[in-house]
C-alpha cells in the first residue's frame, strides 16, 4: 500500500467529470486500498478518485459508528460508479474537504439517500444512508462530477479559514 498525493483546489482535475468504471480489476483494488490508507492518514472520512488524480468513478468512505448512532458499527465503503437514486430531507452542517485544507463552511444536504453502486467484486450494491454517512456520500459523489463543497454553500458567510483544532470540529472532511 502507498500514500497517494491529494490534489488541491485550483487543479483542473477537481473540476472534471470522472469516467465510469467498466470492470474492477486488480489494479483498481490496489488503488482502493491506497485510497483508504490515504484517507485514514489525512485524516478524512471520504475520498474520491479525482482527489488523488484518478479520473474514474470511485469513492471510499470511513465513518466511525459513533457518528451514525449509539452502538452502531464502523462503516468502511468502497463504491464504484455510485449514483444517488433516491433522496429526501434537508439539513445544514459544517463540512471541510481534503482538497481545500483549512476551510470549512455550512452545506445543505439531503438527510437520507439511497445509493446504487458496484463493489470491487463487480457486484451491484445498494446503500441506504442517513445523516452523517448520507452527507459523506453526497460530498464524495459530487467530486466525481467536478463539484466542490464550496459550490453548495448557500450562506457564504459561513465559509471560513480555520486552525486545525477548529477544523476537527467540522462535521465531516472528505
Ligand atoms: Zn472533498
Amino acid at each position: 500500500m502507498a500514500l497517494l498525493d491529494i490534489v488541491l483546489e485550483g487543479d483542473p482535475r477537481l473540476r472534471q467529470k470522472a469516467t465510469k468504471i467498466r470492470n474492477a480489476d486488480e489494479s483498481l483494488r490496489k488503488l482502493a486500498a491506497d485510497m483508504h490508507e490515504t484517507m485514514d492518514d489525512a485524516p478524512g472520512v471520504g475520498l474520491a478518485g479525482p482527489q488523488v488524480g484518478v479520473m474514474r468513478r470511485i469513492i471510499v468512505a470511513f465513518v466511525p459508528g459513533q457518528e451514525i448512532g449509539e452502538g452502531a458499527a464502523d462503516v468502511r465503503l468502497t463504491l464504484l460508479n455510485p449514483e444517488i437514486i433516491r433522496g429526501s430531507g434537508r439539513e445544514v452542517a459544517t463540512e471541510g474537504c481534503l482538497s481545500i485544507p483549512h476551510w470549512i463552511g455550512d452545506v445543505p444536504r439531503m438527510t437520507s439517500v439511497t445509493v446504487k453502486a458496484m463493489d470491487l467484486d463487480n457486484k451491484p450494491v445498494r446503500i441506504k444512508a442517513h445523516g452523517y454517512l448520507a452527507r459523506v456520500l453526497q460530498h464524495e459523489i459530487d467530486h466525481l462530477d467536478g463539484i466542490m463543497f464550496i459550490d453548495r454553500i448557500e450562506d457564504k458567510s459561513t465559509l471560513k479559514e480555520v486552525f486545525d483544532e477548529e477544523e476537527e470540529d467540522a462535521e465531516m472532511v472528505g
